[in-house]
């Protein structure tokens, strides 16, 4: 009886939204199976009432896996039984699967969702995590933040370990390399440091741009990956940016990561963003209305992080008051989150900030001139005009040499169809939109 229910949780913590598993299921044990009833010790009438609501249909649907859909549910309410810890065992329960903790479960290629944003960089890593070491090499993804660079590095280890346990795979960002590095430098464990890494088969590494401008670790970096590189092993990078653009990174190490496959990750079309929202809702074990996927989608540019956060908001927010999750539970939520997004940034600010990034003359944004690298500009500075201030289209238009406010509506629209598309002005917008704190 107990091995049933506990083989219920088995199931019911694929589905179910791991904090609120942590928090409604987990601590349920069962009592006795009995006349086709089990009975379940809960430790409140408070969440025997939830778990009816929320999750009975779950249970009922796992009860049903195991054959026994006829069984009856009977909560019973035992204050006395001490509450159960339930973070401590959670953690050593992810501990217990065969992936090495570095590894995050909900990484892998089944829950990556393929669009034309992102199929390139998918099939490439797949591709070199079935043959490691032979075609691909180094295997380079980079994209923006949240784009699912983590997501793709982390199955390629993940599936390599699948299909070899023994193979010594190594995942880090690049970043706890430089902090490995310092920390092996002062014990004086240089030896030590470098067996690690070159005795890899496959190394990891994620988000490369934070070896820029410090000296020893690129040149530690080097060497390790001409010694992988040489002895057939796997190497795969991530960054945010394509490798001739990373600042202060070394050359010889620029043209060492662009000598394999370079993939990129485009931000996501509306199509993928939604695929996402659904396969994401189905793992968690709830339903997102169409509607509402589509809202989310459309109200989250680009970063999936983001949007499954912002996705996460809306479902505890209905889930708390008790309502369905519909458009207007999940506008409301949003506007809370976005709703200071208007915040202390003027024209003038937007200007010079978009002038020194682009390194252009003070009066370049102002000016007839048409030229692309001042059209572009300004039109970006017109965008982020229109996104982050309350100033009105006519007034945006006159900061810019005067013009007139549908050349604003006009450059808005133009900037907003192309970050879709176009990295390099995705980059920087972000990058600009950082400067400037939004
Ligand atoms: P990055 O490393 O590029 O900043 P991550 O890999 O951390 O981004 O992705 C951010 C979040 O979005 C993760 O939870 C990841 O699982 C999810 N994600 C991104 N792209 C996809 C995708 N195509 N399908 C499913 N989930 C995705
Ligand atoms: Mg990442």
């Amino acid at each position: 009886m107990t091995s049933f229910w506990d083989d219920c949780k088995k199931e019911l913590e694929k589905r179910i939204d791991p904090h609120n598993f942590l928090s409604y299921i987990q601590p349920v044990s069962a009592l006795e199976m009995k006349d086709g009833e089990l009975s379940l010790r809960v430790p409140s009438m408070f969440f025997a009432d939830w778990i009816e609501k929320h999750y009975l249909d779950s249970i009922r649907e796992v009860m049903g896996l195991q054959g026994r859909a006829e069984t009856k549910v009977k909560f019973v309410v035992d204050a006395q039984k001490p509450k159960v810890e339930v973070r401590a065992p959670a953690v050593v329960k992810h501990k217990k699967k065969a992936l090495p903790a570095l590894f995050k479960p909900q990484y892998s290629f089944d829950s990556f969702v393929v669009g034309k944003s992102n199929e390139f960089a998918y099939a490439s890593a797949l591709q070199c995590a079935k043959k490691p070491g032979t075609q691909y090499n180094p295997l380079y993804l980079y994209g923006g933040v949240g784009l699912g660079k983590t997501h793709l590095v982390q199955s390629i280890g993940r599936h390599i370990l699948e299909q070899n346990p023994d193979a010594k795979v190594m995942y880090l960002s690049s970043d706890q390399w430089v902090n490995q590095l310092i920390s092996r430098i002062q014990k004086g464990q240089m030896e030590e440091f470098r067996n690690t890494f070159r005795n890899l088969d496959v190394l990891l590494v994620d988000d490369i741009q934070f070896i820029a401008g410090k000296e020893r670790t690129q040149e530690e970096f080097f060497h390790t990956f001409n010694e992988l590189h040489h002895a057939g092993k796997q190497i795969v990078i991530s960054s945010d940016q394509f490798p001739k653009d990373i600042k202060k990174l070394e050359d010889r190490l620029k043209s060492r990561f662009a000598s394999g496959l370079i993939a990129d990750i485009q931000p996501a079309d509306l199509e993928t963003k939604i695929a996402i929202i659904n396969k994401k809702a189905a793992t968690n074990g709830y339903a997102i209305p169409p509607d509402v996927a589509e809202f989310l989608a459309e109200t989250i540019k680009s970063n999936i992080r983001e949007l499954e956060g912002c996705m996460a908001r809306v479902v505890a927010m209905a889930s708390l008051t008790g309502k369905p999750i519909d458009l207007a539970i999940a506008r409301e939520t949003l506007e809370g989150v976005y709703a200071n997004e208007k915040k202390n940034v003027d024209t003038p600010m937007i200007q010079r900030a978009v002038i020194d990034h682009f390194s252009l003359k003070p009066t370049d944004l102002k000016s007839k001139g048409r030229a692309r690298n001042i059209v572009i500009p300004r039109q970006l500075a017109m965008f982020l005009c229109r996104e982050y201030t309350e100033e009105s289209l006519p007034h945006i238009g006159k900061a810019f040499g005067g013009r007139d406010h549908s050349t604003v509506i006009h450059a808005h629209q133009k900037i907003k169809k192309e970050i879709e598309t176009n990295t390099r002005l995705y980059k920087d917008l972000t990058e600009i939109k950082k400067k400037l704190d939004l």
